[in-house]
């Protein structure tokens, strides 16, 4: 592969996480020619069943397929891999359904892709560099971010390992181990919040010819008020439903015969869709997950730390962004490489300063989205200006 910036110091970096935004990272930064480290806690994906309990696809937009464009992946990723959807379909409790267009001038839509897909053509993208070592089955323990050291428990054998680097990159998701050690540094923001609801994921099948059940190019939405539910496509022609709702509404529904009445009052098109038995077994065989926002800053500590991705800002799911903006850390971060030419204080100064704004602003706008989509889709436009207001 080709290096950009030949001519500069290269770095040794650690990434830790090798989930979306921490994998993405590694390839931007070894198309630099920097010697990249990956370290994350789980086994390789690539070997790896599903595990239940995280979104299975994603909605891809367009701040994400820039990022992916910059690393030659995102051709692949929508035109090959992502199902198109150009429109919110919103589901009465009739059963009866109509189409919002997410943009009916210009036609420009958002992508379902698979998360672990994803994660593993990014993965595979990282082969290509011989710059990029990766370390699964390694958690971070400790890393003082004043002096770039580390230590990792290997945990398939518990040894610890010990590492020192250049740059310590976190990139190690909403409960970052990173973060936790910024949290000791003077003047460090942080503020989380978890919602009072949860999700769980259902799923509609494939028909029995294989083909999709519902009108594919949408996201699915079943508006209730308080509550909503969510389809997204998979490209096996199946559906990922996610059921929103106040974790006192999940306790209450605890039989069968409640599960299937409230489903008949509230949801009825989905039974048939999901079937009765798989309906009960998906509802009852997992629990609802919490949903937590991260604020804080600054990002960085000094010239050897820099966190990105939900470690730095996860937000609600609910603009289907949180990927997206992890992503656009990522280009951003290029461009700023590019810009002062891998002088990292001013690179990590820069960046500190100015990304929070968007990503303060992405989190808000996706707490009040949960109130779009689950309620104010179906009202007159003048009742959503009331609420916004009264937001
Ligand atoms: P993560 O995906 O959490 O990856 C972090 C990685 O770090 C993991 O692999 C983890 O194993 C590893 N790790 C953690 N701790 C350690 C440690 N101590 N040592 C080493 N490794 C560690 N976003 C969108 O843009 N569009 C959507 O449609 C969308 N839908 C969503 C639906 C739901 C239900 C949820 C919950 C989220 C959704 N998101 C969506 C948000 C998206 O999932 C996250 O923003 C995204 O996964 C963040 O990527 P990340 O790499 O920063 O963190």
């Amino acid at each position: 592969m080709a290096l950009q910036n030949g001519n500069t110091k290269k770095l040794d970096i650690v990434i830790v996480g090798g989930g979306l935004v921490g994998s993405l990272e590694a390839i931007y930064l070894a198309k630099r020619g920097h010697h990249v480290s990956l370290y994350e806690y789980r086994e390789d994906l690539r070997k790896t069943p599903h595990v239940r309990g995280r979104s299975i696809n994603l909605a891809l937009s367009v701040r994400g397929r820039k990022a992916l464009k910059g690393v030659g992946v995102e051709d692949h990723m929508v035109n090959e891999h992502g199902i198109p959807m150009r429109a919110r379909m919103i589901h009465r409790p009739d059963g009866t359904t109509y189409p919002i267009p997410y943009d009916a001038r210009t036609n420009q839509c958002i992508y379902s892709v698979g998360r672990n897909y994803l994660n593993n053509i990014l993965l595979k993208e990282s082969e290509k560099y011989d710059n990029v070592k990766k370390y699964f089955n390694h958690k971070l323990l400790k890393a003082n971010l004043q002096n770039g050291s580390l230590t990792f428990l290997k945990t398939d054998t518990k040894e610890t390992v010990d590492v020192t680097t250049d740059l310590i990159i976190g990139a190690d998701g909403a409960f970052s181990a990173v973060r936790k050690e910024m949290m000791k540094q003077p003047l460090f923001d942080f503020s989380q919040q978890y919602i009072e609801h949860g999700y769980l994921e259902l799923c509609i099948p494939a028909s029995e010819d294989g083909g999709f059940l519902m009108p594919p190019n949408y996201l699915h939405i079943w508006p209730r008020g308080t509550f909503m539910m969510i389809a997204l496509p998979n490209q096996d022609c199946s559906w990922t439903v996610t059921l929103f709702m106040p974790f006192k509404n999940f306790k209450d529904i605890d039989t069968e015969e409640k599960l299937l009445s409230f489903f008949k009052q509230y949801f009825p098109d989905s039974i048939t869709l999901i079937g009765e038995k798989k309906l009960i077994q998906d509802f009852f065989g997992g629990s609802p997950s919490p949903l937590v926002t991260v604020k804080c800053r600054p990002y960085n500590v000094n010239d050897k730390a820099l966190i990105i991705g939900d470690a730095a800002h996860a937000v609600v799911p609910f603009y289907g962004q949180g990927m997206n903006a992890g992503f656009e850390d990522c280009s951003i971060l290029d461009e700023l490489f590019q810009k002062h030419q891998d002088d990292v204080p001013k690179i990590f100064k820069e960046f500190s300063e100015t990304r929070w704004k968007d990503c303060f602003a992405i989190s808000d706008l996706a707490m009040y989205n949960y109130i779009e989509m689950r309620d104010l889709v179906t009202r007159p436009s003048y009742l959503i200006r009331k609420t916004m207001d009264d937001f």
